[in-house]
């Protein structure tokens, strides 16, 4: 279900985006997109312009920002810096390039916010899950126990003259699975933002964040599927200057003894989170988005809603297991579960 509703989120840009592509030939604004592998997963860039090869230039250079970053936080590359800190975990501290610095600073602020539901020093247990379906049974407590044990933001010691990072205790890792994504969709927005385009969306496999209206000069809208009626919308998020980023366990999880498990970890207990299906957070910073969605996955349906109604400018989708679905106090939906949704655009799942 979470898949398709993935699936139905792109696909309802994509519509859109599309429905702007047939609009040749003009010199009025007009949508290019891409759309390719990064980060490990789907990206899809769109520019809206009046010129082409500018919007082709944009796009272009959003992608290279977005694999320049990719090549600094990666924690599977080797040569990154982020693989120095991780073998350094407990030896020593690592100088590493302001950007990533501050990366780790915001990350250990989001951490201090969420009460500690979202950490990146959650690494550490993924020598414990594999979430690529190779796993058959459940890991040892013991075992869980001992990598849980050396999940705390806290023993990250950031040192703001060197701008140098320590891991305080061996076998710690961090990792940046729930916010790199937001960041790269950020700044591959700011790049091309910069160079003229007036209208675009970025794309991180649901990690969404906009800019300007359409070519045609409407709101962009995302569409939120049913949970109950897997290939209709059932509402319409307007997405204009805004991130929509949404986090579930639709790709990545472990099936266990019948139970999924999903790919977001609970930093109290080392165990995968559990009663939500997916989460969606809209606001204006595709970062702190995306590590909002995962904290609230975490926090669960009470704590996260009590944390996203504190925040000024957040507001967030809930689905939980049951398929109840829950907003914040402020989200404004368009034809929310109501009989209009036939009036609006529909797309098709596969
Ligand atoms: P998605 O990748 O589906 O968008 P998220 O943004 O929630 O979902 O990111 C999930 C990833 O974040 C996991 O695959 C893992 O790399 C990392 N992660 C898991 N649990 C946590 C946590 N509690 N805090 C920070 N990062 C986490
Ligand atoms: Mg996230």
């Amino acid at each position: 279900m979470l898949r398709r509703l993935m699936i139905l989120l792109f696909l309802s840009l994509t519509w859109l985006v599309q429905v702007q592509a047939q609009r040749l030939p003009t010199k009025e604004p007009h949508a290019y997109k891409k759309v390719l592998l990064l980060m490990g997963t789907r990206f899809e860039l769109a520019a809206v312009s009046r010129d082409e090869q500018k919007a082709w230039e944009a796009i272009e250079a959003g992608i290279n920002e977005t694999m320049r970053i990719e090549a600094l936080i990666s924690e599977w590359q080797p040569t990154s810096q982020t693989s120095e800190i991780n073998r350094n975990a407990g030896i020593k501290p690592v100088v590493v390039d302001q950007e990533l610095y501050d990366l780790i600073s915001r990350s250990n602020r989001i951490s201090a916010m969420t009460g500690g539901a979202f950490d990146i020093s959650f690494a550490s247990i993924d020598k414990v899950w594999r979430f690529d379906g190779s796993m058959k049974t459940l890991p040892a407590p013991e075992q869980v126990a001992a990598s849980v044990a050396k999940i705390n933001y806290k023993n990250i010691i950031l040192n703001p003259e060197h701008h140098s990072v320590f891991l305080k205790e061996l076998g710690m890792k961090i990792g940046f699975g729930a916010i790199g994504k937001g960041y790269a969709a950020n700044r591959a927005r700011d790049i091309m933002r910069e160079m003229g385009i007036e209208g675009g969306v970025v794309n991180a496999a649901g990690d969404l964040v906009t800019w300007g209206r359409q070519a045609d000069g409407s709101s962009w809208y995302v569409g939120i599927a049913d949970p109950e009626e897997k290939d209709k919308v059932f509402s319409w998020l307007t997405a204009d200057n805004t991130a929509v980023v949404t986090s579930g366990n639709y790709e990545k999880y472990a099936e266990i003894g019948g139970k999924r498990y999903s790919h977001i970890i609970d930093p109290r207990t080392g165990f995968p989170a559990s009663g939500l299906k997916s989460v969606t957070i809209v606001c204006p910073n595709g970062e702190l988005g995306d590590a909002l969605a995962t904290a609230v996955s975490v926090l669960g349906k009470d704590e996260g809603l009590y944390l996203i109604n504190q925040l000024k400018g957040v507001e967030c989708l809930l689905i939980t297991d049951n398929n109840e679905v829950l907003t914040s106090e402020s989200l404004h939906l368009h034809y929310y579960q109501s009989k209009k949704i036939t009036a609006a655009p529909t797309a098709t799942v596969d």
